[in-house]
């Protein structure tokens, strides 16, 4: 056996070493299940073997879970329902052959049992965890898109209750060994190392070799009332988009009240049903394969020496230069923060002293470490002090004549080898490199507000940029703790234009008398965490015009959202959230309502559309404008394209993003329905000659598995 090793002592204990070859963790994969499979069957048919205890050969905890890749290309594959029910069955009929292999089995977990890890433990008569800080057991696979499909779903609350067990599925939440105890999802804590000697201890109990589920008599508290409450609570929280929390119900609903084995069946049904479908591989491949990728900086050009910034200069100190600075001196990055007034750099340092303050209270930031925090951050007017910065920011007003003042000013006090980057939202970074002495260590770096929450970041790469000046902007998102993705230039490059798009199918919707209340719902409906009115009052009225001004020009018939946008600024209603005017008006202590003037403006018409067509306007705009900038080459790699618009401002995941959502449904058929919107509401839905080309090739966003 390459991945297991069996060994029996003198007195007829075995031990199960699983140690996956050529991994860093243990994970379940086919092979390893061959030789579970083997090593079960060995110690059912050894007379000699008394008893079983399986551990870990590695440091690091006893299973992480299955091997993702195989379930990220089962869609792919074309998995039917009864492949994947197939495929449920196959880990189940090895999980219960352990747990009926007639001699006790304790586990020995010396930390981390996730997903199919912690469902082969539950397959164990006894389990005891190592009482250490890192380890934790868990079942995530609600959030890949999956459950718990090797029993995990009739095991677990039959073991645990119906009422903590559906909690700990739905959430995929790591339990500690502490609670893990206090649930009885395993029966003792072991001092770190001591894990074997007291499985051993039990197994030299002679122990009853069943599970209670296979003793007579047993059975599970029906829990019908917080199942049924549950399922309400799921589907008002997804609506409906994501089916796996609703096939963990179905199992537990439908299985745990049978026999073990009758219960075991519906979960595999279920799991093939989510085999099959999209949200899985869209879930895991963006969310966790590419976001694993990008996080690591893939994309950062390859063969260039690690630079980390030394000192940064952050110029602007409004909403974004302040986060920024903020981000930064917690990365342990000196800043110099720069404004046209010393006072309203200082103001902002002192923002980011109250805010601090606050965490100090709360008890979530030592005293000292703030104090260290604020210390690296120094307020300022005076350029002379960019002499040792090896990095800036430009956080500016969004002005191109006073961002090349600012370049220009900057340029002349930093040090000629110094990198400088622009937060810009819209303005191409090529025109503003013009304005540069260095275009080729000009680029564009656009954080997402608040800056302390968004992880992404998007690295803009203007004509003249070099390779060197892209490497050393990667690692300063990597001390950041970003997410980057790489894009080209263009108007709005590529988060700006699609969110732009979303914004402006918003204004349209309005102005043809859709009661902005039911937009609002639909685009919640359809995953987006905010709807595009409030989208508009976050980014500001104002600014949202100059942005619509700049990436207008770029697509046909779509001077309405601009003049729409005007129409409310004219109206006074210009900063949107900052202000506490806008769509919403937002009231001091208050949830924000939106405008009652609205239905002046634009008078909502006597017959409203569906939700399912408001929901389909949406996002297809935003999936046709993402492919457009694939079609444009600001978008050259599909994952950037994905990644950025859940990053950036929450596109629905179950999608996997905006490339993604239109390969889910082939771009043939996306092309169709772009096609039947055009017709009904504008040219701005027509595809594009490309993208038609692309559906006639039956071509698709990412390249086919091979
Ligand atoms: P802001 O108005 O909050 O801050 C701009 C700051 O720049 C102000 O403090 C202002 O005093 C300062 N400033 C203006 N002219 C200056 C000069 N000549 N020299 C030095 N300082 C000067 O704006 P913001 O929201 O922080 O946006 C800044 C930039 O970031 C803009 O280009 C914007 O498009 C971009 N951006 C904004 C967001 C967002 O959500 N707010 C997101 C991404 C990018």
């Amino acid at each position: 056996m390459r991945h297991l090793k069996l060994d029996t002592d003198a007195q007829g204990v075995a031990l199960l070493t699983i140690d996956v070859a050529d991994r860093p963790m243990n994970v379940l994969m086919p092979e390893v299940e061959a030789e579970l499979a083997e090593a079960v069957a060995r110690v059912r048919a050894d007379a000699g073997i008394r008893g079983l205890i399986i551990v870990s050969g590695k440091a690091n905890g006893f299973i992480a879970g299955a091997d993702l890749k195989e379930f990220v290309e089962a869609y792919e594959r074309k998995t039917t329902q009864a492949q994947g029910a197939e495929r449920s069955r196959q880990f189940q009929r090895l999980f219960r052959s352990l747990e009926t292999c007639g001699k006790p089995v304790a586990i020995a977990m010396n930390g981390l049992a996730l997903g199919g890890g912690l469902e082969l433990c539950l397959a164990g008569h006894y389990r005891v965890l190592s009482d250490n800080p890192k380890a934790v057991v868990g079942l995530p696979e609600c959030g890949i898109g999956l459950l718990p499909g090797a029993g995990g779903t009739q095991r677990l609350p039959r073991l645990i209750g119906v009422e903590n067990a559906l909690p700990m599925m739905l959430s995929g939440r790591h339990v500690k060994p502490a609670e893990a105890l206090k649930l009885g999802i395993v029966h003792e804590l072991a001092t770190p190392g001591e894990e074997v000697a007291v499985a051993r201890r039990w197994i030299d109990s002679q122990p009853d070799p069943r599970q209670p589920w296979d003793k007579p008599g047993f059975r599970v508290e029906p829990a019908s009332v917080f199942i049924a409450e549950t399922r309400a609570s799921t589907l008002r929280e997804t609506h409906g988009n994501y089916p796996a929390p609703l096939a963990i119900l179905g199992c537990v609903a439908e299985g745990v009240p049978l026999p073990i084995d009758d219960g075991l069946e519906v979960e595999a049904r279920y799991f093939g049903q989510l085999l099959a479908g999209p949200v899985a591989r869209n879930l895991i491949r963006t969310t966790f394969i590419n976001r694993g990728l990008a996080d690591k900086l893939a994309r950062r050009p390859k063969g260039i020496d690690k630079a980390p910034a030394q000192k940064l200069a952050v110029l602007g100190a409004g909403t974004m230069g302040g986060g920024i600075a903020f981000a930064a001196a917690q990365a342990g990055i000196p800043v110099v923060l720069l404004d046209s007034s010393g006072d309203l750099a200082e103001r902002a340092k002192a923002a980011i002293s109250v805010r601090l303050a606050q965490d100090v209270a709360k008890g979530r930031l030592a005293q000292d470490k703030a104090d260290a925090l604020l210390a690296r951050i120094t307020p300022t007017a005076d350029y002379a002090l960019l002499a040792d910065c090896d990095f800036a920011i430009e956080a500016v007003f969004e002005d191109a004549a006073i961002k090349a003042q600012v370049i220009a000013r900057a340029e002349a006090a930093l040090p000629a080898t110094a990198v400088f980057a622009s937060n810009t939202s819209a303005l191409p970074i090529g025109g503003l490199a013009r304005t540069s002495l260095r275009p080729g260590q000009f680029v564009g770096m656009h954080f997402f507000s608040p800056v302390e929450r968004m992880v992404l970041v998007e690295i803009i790469a203007g004509q003249e940029t070099r390779p060197e000046t892209l490497a050393r902007t990667f690692d300063l998102a990597g001390q950041l703790k970003k997410t980057p993705i790489l894009v080209n230039d263009g108007p709005g490059f590529y988060s700006t234009r699609v969110v732009n798009a979303y914004i402006n199918e918003g204004l349209d919707l309005l102005t043809e008398g859709v009661a902005p209340a039911l937009i609002e719902d639909a685009a919640r409906q359809a995953g987006m965490p905010v709807g595009p009115l409030a989208l508009a009052d976050e980014v500001g009225l104002d600014l949202g015009l100059k942005i619509a001004r700049q990436v207008d020009t770029l697509e046909a018939g779509r001077s309405r959202a601009v003049a729409t946008l005007d129409q409310m600024v004219r109206q006074g209603r210009r900063v949107g959230r900052k202000s506490g005017t806008g769509f919403y008006d937002y009231p001091e202590g208050g949830a924000k309502r939106l405008w009652p003037g609205l239905a002046a403006l634009y008078p909502p018409a006597a017959e409203q559309p569906g939700v399912e067509e408001i929901k389909q306007r949406l996002l297809y705009a935003q999936a046709l404008e993402a492919a457009r900038c694939v079609e444009d080459g600001v978008v050259t790699h599909m994952p950037d394209g994905d990644l950025g618009s859940l990053l950036g401002w929450g596109f629905p995941s179950y999608t996997g993003g905006t490339l993604s959502l239109i390969d889910t449904l082939g771009i043939a058929n996306f092309v169709e329905a772009c096609e039947r919107l055009a017709a009904r509401h504008g040219v701005h839905f027509a595809p594009s000659a490309w993208l038609k080309e692309k559906a006639g090739r039956g071509e698709n966003f990412y390249p086919p598995v091979v």
